[in-house]
């Protein structure tokens, strides 16, 4: 089956679980993830915001405006990529996500990841972070790329602030955009990394592997 259908079948499988879920009376509650099925690059939200809610779709707000600014700014369109949220609702308020609202997204989170297999996650703001990195904080480990071993599969993460974050603080900005530029020389990195595993020879795997080492401390 191709991810196009798989993610379709999650999406369907999310909507009927509405009456499992917390925060979600209906269906029309849900928010789902969207992007390319086929992405190199997922990146992970929050929660569901006002706007999201009403169109149904994550990032479309303020902080999604900025977001889809910022992808083009490094050449990316978010037809490109794949977009979700750790919770595919909107929370009362925007209040931050409980724990156990997280726990019970968390497994369709998971399926996505599963299914489009990303070489790079890029988590945005502290929620997604901690899918991957407990008691760590945004403020040490953000714009840099770190190999992690998630589910079997060797994947990066790149942590980033949240883009509603940056448009609260101009600091948070400046740190923002200069992440996104080091995302795109992570992005550099690889795609010169799969010209490389494209024509190494058997004999040559060790620089390879060089080059993953080069990314773990990029
Ligand atoms: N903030 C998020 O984390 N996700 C959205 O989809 C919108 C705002």
């Amino acid at each position: 089956m191709e991810n196009k259908e798989k993610l379709e079948r999650l999406k369907t499988k999310l909507e009927k679980d509405v009456p499992n879920l917390p925060l979600a009376k209906s269906e029309k509650d849900i928010v789902p993830a969207e992007g390319n099925p086929q992405a190199e690059v997922m990146f992970i939200g929050e929660a569901a915001g006002y706007n999201e809610y009403l169109q149904r779709r994550p990032f479309v707000g303020a902080a999604g405006k900025l977001l889809t600014q910022s992808l083009s700014e490094i050449g990316l369109d978010r037809a490109q990529v794949w977009i979700s949220n750790v919770l595919k609702v909107r929370p009362p308020g925007n209040r931050d996500p409980l724990p156990e609202e997280i726990e019970a997204y968390r497994p369709y989170l998971d399926e996505e990841i599963q299914i489009i297999k990303p070489r790079v996650i890029v988590t945005l703001g502290r929620f997604s972070l901690s899918k991957f990195f407990a008691n760590v904080y945004i403020t040490k480990i953000h714009g840099q790329a770190r190999w992690l071993e998630w589910n079997g599969r060797r994947l990066i993460v790149f942590p980033m602030y949240h883009p509603a974050a940056a448009l609260r603080n101009r600091k948070v900005m400046e740190m923002y955009k200069t992440d996104f530029t080091m995302l795109r020389k992570v992005l550099n990195s690889l795609n010169n990394q799969s010209i490389l595993e494209n024509n190494v020879s058997q004999k040559e795997t060790s620089k390879e592997s060089e080059t993953n080492q080069q990314l773990t401390f990029l």
